[in-house]
């Protein structure tokens, strides 16, 4: 179990002062410029070895991300996109950074604009995060006034814009490319790749688009050193995390752990257990809804980590765990998230477009029992067609959680179809 004093994070619940007074207090600002005069590589390569992996999902090594970056402008200012849309539904960690700790982002924003040729950098917020925006903003201006940010910043040598930019409540804006698509004021569609942003990002320029929980530890990362984080977690999985547990468990919360902690372990110390004890856990989806639900007997002992979770058929995505027990339908929960994912679709190809929309058609039947039992296999089938041939991961992300139901509770989907066409789904509705 991570000890207090490893925390990153020291106000994730906003018990304490967040304004710049109290961040400073705890450490954060602490001659920042002397980091920054470390110069541009040595910051890439200590972000490499600590082994940090990006934090929104997809688990990219950032150091490497932010290498990409060229060395030497080409003429074309460089910037850092900092992605705190934070819509995924179960998902709710980056806002206890941006209301409760802010300025471990904004510092953090600095040093890595830093170490990829950046003067601006933006924050893309999701529209329904206002009191986040609210807190968020008041931090930067408070770190302008204190000489933190705008022309050499903390001292640095570095002029430095950090701007705040308030989406208006679309999923599909927390991809990368439809990201920067409504950050130009356009409607946000993701981009097809290549380009990368690297290459080619916001207005044409070269972009890094980092998630705000990989921004906001790099600071301490540096400060106490690659060697530190590494040594959180098993290999290839480093650091701390910040988990957000909800569902039926004694206690939700959010909390920043040791990297490939125990699902048992995660859910005993810091939310009290499962609702009704281990015997009434039926399914867990451990990474946001994305990603594939776990039946409950093969997850007490899962390891909490990018490796560990492929192994038991799901993904630690943003390590978003929601937790069912026994009272959940676990079909009728997953057809809530092919609904979410329909209505989100962009719309601008076939697969998703079209897939999104059938499939929940799909689910709506097996819900209920309307269905031919060759549909269980035609349903999977449709997801492996929409699955890698969309433009962007929101084709995989509406296709994944219907897999891991039809892989994990085929039985369940199988006895109701089977009661509907005998009549005992009626009876037991009538009972
Ligand atoms: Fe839009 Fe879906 Fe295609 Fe993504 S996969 S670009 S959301 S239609």
């Amino acid at each position: 179990m991570l000890k207090d004093q490893d925390r990153i994070f020291t106000n994730l619940y906003g018990m304490h002062d967040r304004s710049l007074k109290g961040a400073k207090a705890r450490g954060h600002w602490d001659d920042t410029a002397k980091i920054i005069q470390q110069g541009r590589d040595a910051i890439v390569d200590q972000m490499k070895s600590s082994g940090l992996r990006g934090r929104g999902g997809a688990g990219f090594p950032t150091g490497l991300k932010w290498s990409f970056m060229p060395k030497e402008s080409d003429g074309r200012p460089a910037y850092l996109v900092i992605n705190a849309d934070e819509s995924e539904p179960g998902t709710c960690k980056d806002r206890e950074i941006m209301r409760h700790d802010p300025h471990t982002l904004i510092e953090g924003a600095l040093i890595a604009s830093f170490a990829m040729g950046a003067h601006t950098s933006y924050i893309y917020i999701r529209g329904e995060y206002i009191r986040e925006r609210e807190a968020l903003q008041a931090a930067i201006d408070e770190a302008y006034d204190a000489g933190l940010l705008g022309k050499n910043a903390a001292g640095s040598n570095w002029d430095f814009d950090l701007f705040l930019h308030h989406g208006a409540g679309a999923y599909i804006c927390g991809e990368e490319t439809a990201l920067l698509e409504s950050l130009e004021g356009k409607k946000g569609m993701p981009r097809m790749k290549p380009p990368f942003p690297a290459g080619s990002g916001l207005y044409g320029c070269p972009t890094t688009v980092n998630n705000v929980e990989s921004i906001a530890v790099v600071p301490t990362v540096l400060r106490r050193g690659p060697e530190w984080f590494a040594g959180f977690g098993r290999p290839n999985n480093a650091g701390t995390k910040i988990f957000g547990i909800s569902g039926h468990v004694n206690n939700p919360c959010v909390v920043e752990e040791e990297m490939s902690i125990s699902f048992e372990e995660l859910i005993e110390k810091h939310c009290g257990g499962i609702r009704g004890g281990w015997e009434n856990l039926l399914a867990v989806i451990p990474g946001g809804s994305s990603v594939p639900c776990v039946r409950g007997e093969n997850m007490r002992e899962a390891i909490m980590d990018f490796d560990a979770l492929r192994e038991v058929g799901s993904s630690l995505g943003t390590a978003a765990v929601i937790v069912m027990d026994r009272s959940v339908d676990p079909i009728k929960a997953i057809w809530r998230l092919s609904k979410f994912y329909k209505h989100e679709s962009c719309g601008q190809c076939t697969p998703c477009r079209e897939g999104t929309g059938w499939m929940m058609r799909v689910m709506d039947r097996l819900v209920k029992g309307e269905a031919e039992l060759e549909e269980i296999d035609m349903l999977f089938d449709v997801t492996k067609q929409v699955e890698g041939h969309t433009i962007c991961a929101l084709g995989d992300a509406a296709a994944w959680p219907i897999q891991g139901l039809i892989r994990n509770f085929r039985e369940e989907i199988e006895d109701r179809v089977k009661a509907q066409k005998s009549g005992r789904l009626g009876a037991m509705a009538a009972e």
